[in-house]
């Protein structure tokens, strides 16, 4: 290419990447995937080093991640938090291992390997052994201050296991492939916009104003590296590691050393085949030479250290034909169009449907039945479209688009303003009933095992059942009789139906599928009422009063629990015995109950989220803002105008052991 066409074609890239990086980093919402955006990264980078003179500093390829949110307060981290160089074959590891083998003596390095995790970074900052500040990587220099969402972490420690005087530890918080998928169907049933993949997902949950969202969000995280320390020292990266799990942080198990770069290779190797078996996605390996002082020798460029490397993974795409476009109606009514596909091998698996999530994201991609299309799959675990190849279209392809009328039940749909999808309206619609049982028996509802979407679709379509209250009074006979239904698998499934009875009261509110009540809910609107009876009388206001209930959830609650077929629904399972009480409430004593809570400033001993599952466990209310009606102010470290407020109308405030005290269960 001579000069002024890669001038040219450089612009051009920066423009496309830098959009891209703010989807990525600042709307966690991107609109390719990572190997697409890899490879216009790859093309920057070639152009830029046949031509010095056209880099420029504010290229993307010499900057690291995307500015911190507003809405959070900017951090400067101690020193830099820098991205990884990377590596996609073989070859670039090698040459790698050539570059720091030329920067030291020439010997075989010891390096140590670990999986590199799809998250985002986070730094942790502990003082006199106690966590006092959780930020983002940010832009390298500048990240969000997150720590409360961090503290809802269970993983990360609050307290050191040791007193260290200053300590920063760098780690991946990371959401796992389960939750990923839960929340995406969560979001795709209330209407809204799924996460591309567990990284911008968990990064979405991280970036929150309101801790309490993170917090219903199961995030977990691995440490991986020491910033600045005070208090000990270590001389390899691998005793760092292992120092870090002394002290209390989780680290990966899967880590490692290895001295020279082939058995590196084939240890990446192995990874590359076994990747699909872990809970959690990753997108490659990271090497490091695990010596301290060899690291310091070697440096940094400005964009990444020069003693490490991030192996990525090939992109795991295959290529397939749609066969036809059908929509499935969920549970909540949500029309989602998805492509069956003629059969694939891709992540580990057969794939022989893919979501295409909503009518928007069909045309925004320009997917049509009988298209050649790529597919991959979200998070190691949905099936999604990545794109159409059009160059193959013969001229037969059809467009797609929805139907105005549900498929199930001929109802005409619609779409709610503000929402992404459209819906059928009808309550009673076939299609929904389905899912709402299957919905009803699975996993995190009322779990009975065995009841699956086959099993619940036979007893439908014999006229068994109409709805989730008849599983209960099902027979031997009836699931017997039914096709590939063994004996010992009726008996078993009677077990787990009688067995699902005794469930709590938080299950059966989120297995009954009212819209926007998802499991957290779930457990919010048990504790807060206690049973069923209370819920079901309960008004609009009433339910905006329970602190994380918003308008769309009261009021779907109070549409839902005034509808007749959700009443008799409800009378023919306390009737079949299933549990309608919150057992919580009648087993421990509630010395708390009518008390409210305010809490402000840090606490040493509990996250925002831990003392509030204290303080409600026994009885009493959180809310966010002082007025007359607080009882009570616990006052961490640096609290907020939240104690001036309780001063001046009188609420009594706590310290934080008194706060103890009264929440210490007796003897
Ligand atoms: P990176 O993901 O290539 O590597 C650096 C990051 O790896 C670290 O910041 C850390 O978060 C992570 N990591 C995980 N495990 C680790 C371990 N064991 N040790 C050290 N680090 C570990 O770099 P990046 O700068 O975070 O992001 C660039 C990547 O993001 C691109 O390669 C691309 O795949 C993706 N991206 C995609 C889009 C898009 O539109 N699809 C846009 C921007 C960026």
């Amino acid at each position: 290419m001579d000069r002024a066409s890669a001038e040219k074609r450089v612009v051009e890239l920066r423009e496309n990447i830098n959009e891209h990086n703010y989807n990525y980093y600042v709307l966690d919402n991107p609109k390719i995937s990572d190997a697409e955006y890899d490879r216009m990264i790859k093309e920057l980078a070639e152009l830029e080093e046949a031509y010095p003179d056209l880099v420029t500093s504010d290229s993307p390829t010499q900057r690291v991640g995307g500015a911190p949110a507003r809405g959070f307060s900017a951090v400067r981290h101690l020193t830099p938090m820098l991205s990884l160089s990377n590596a996609f074959n073989e070859q670039d590891l090698r040459d790698f291992d050539r570059r720091v083998r030329g920067g030291l003596d020439g010997s075989l390095v010891d390096y140590v390997v670990e999986l590199k995790i799809d998250g985002l970074a986070v730094s942790l900052l502990y003082e006199n052994g106690l966590l006092i500040r959780g930020a983002t990587r940010g832009d390298g220099e500048l990240g969000e201050e997150i720590t409360q969402n961090l503290k809802t972490i269970n993983s990360i420690p609050l307290k050191l296991r040791q007193f260290l005087p200053l300590m920063e530890v760098r780690g991946e918080a990371y959401m796992p492939k389960k939750e990923f998928a839960r929340l995406n169907e969560e979001r795709e049933e209330a209407g809204e916009q799924t996460f591309a993949n567990p990284r911008n997902a968990a990064a979405g949950s991280l970036r929150q104003l309101d801790s309490r969202i993170t917090a219903s969000r199961a995030l977990d995280a691995f440490m991986y590296s020491l910033g600045q320390v005070e208090g000990f020292s270590v001389e390899g990266h691998m005793e760092g590691l292992n120092k870090l799990k002394d002290l209390g942080f989780k680290v990966n198990p899967h880590i490692r050393v290895f001295s020279g770069i082939d058995d590196v290779i084939d240890y990446c190797r192995e990874w590359t085949e076994r990747r699909h078996d872990l809970p959690y996605e990753i997108d490659g390996m990271v090497v490091k030479v695990d010596s301290l002082s060899r690291q310091e020798r070697l440096g940094f460029t400005s964009k990444s250290p020069r003693w490490a490397i991030a192996y990525k993974f090939p992109a795991e795409e295959a290529e397939t034909v749609v066969r036809d476009i059908f929509v499935r109606v969920g549970r909540t009514g949500v029309l989602t169009p998805t492509a069956s596909l003629k059969p694939v091998k891709v992540a580990g698996s057969t794939v022989s449907s893919a979501t295409l999530h909503n009518e928007d994201i069909i045309r925004e991609k320009d997917i049509r039945i009988g298209d050649h299309v790529v597919i991959h799959k979200a998070g190691d675990v949905i099936p999604e479209v990545i794109r159409a190849l059009p160059e193959k279209r013969t001229g037969t392809e059809k467009v797609f688009s929805i139907p105005g009328q549900c498929p199930v039940c001929g109802t005409k749909t619609h779409k709610p303003e503000g929402e992404v999808a459209v819906r059928c309206p009808n309550d009673r619609c076939p299609g929904r009933r389905r899912e709402g049982i299957i919905h009803f028996v699975s996993r995190n509802a009322m779990d009975i095992e065995g009841m699956g979407p086959s099993v619940v679709t036979a007893l439908l379509g014999a006229g068994i059942i109409k709805d989730a209250a008849d599983l209960y009074y099902l027979k031997f006979e009836d699931l017997a009789g039914l096709e590939r239904m063994g004996k010992k698998s009726s008996k078993n499934l009677l077990r787990a139906i009688e067995k699902s009875r005794s469930n709590s009261l938080a299950q059966l509110l989120f297995a009954l599928g009212i819209r926007h009540v998802g499991e957290r809910a779930g457990k919010v609107l048990a504790a807060e009422f206690g049973s069923i009876d209370r819920i079901t009388k309960a008004s609009v206001e009433e339910f905006m009063a329970v602190p994380e209930v918003g308008p769309k959830m009261a009021e779907s609650l109070a549409e839902y629990f005034k509808d007749p077929a959700s009443l008799e629904l409800i009378e023919r399972l306390k009737k079949a015995g299933v549990n309608m009480v919150d057992e919580t409430q009648q087993m421990v004593d509630r010395p708390l109950e009518g008390s409210q809570f305010v809490l402000t400033g840090t606490l040493a001993g509990y996250s925002r989220r831990e003392a509030q599952e204290v303080i409600e466990k026994l009885g009493g209310k959180v809310t966010s803002s002082v007025s007359k009606k607080t009882d009570y102010v616990v006052a961490g470290d640096d609290p907020g105008s939240k104690l001036d407020k309780a001063r001046t109308l009188g609420v009594r405030v706590l310290s934080e052991e008194e706060f103890e005290e009264m929440v210490k269960i007796p003897e």
